[in-house]
């Protein structure tokens, strides 16, 4: 996993990625684009999960 990724602040649905959540009190948020609502740590591992087959 590239380490530049900022995974947990990238929405897996539409790709946006939210500044706001590099703050780690930030455990929930929700995509201004696509509306969809992201556990932190959820969505982080979505999108580990999504790099690792797109890197296959
Ligand atoms: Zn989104």
């Amino acid at each position: 996993v590239n380490t530049f990724y900022a995974s947990s602040q990238t929405c897996h649905c539409c790709g946006y990625k939210n500044e706001e959540t590099k703050d780690l009190n930030v455990r929930e948020w929700t995509c201004p684009k696509c509306h969809s609502n992201h556990d932190r740590d959820v969505n982080a591992s979505i999108n580990i999960l999504m790099q690792g087959i797109l890197a296959n």
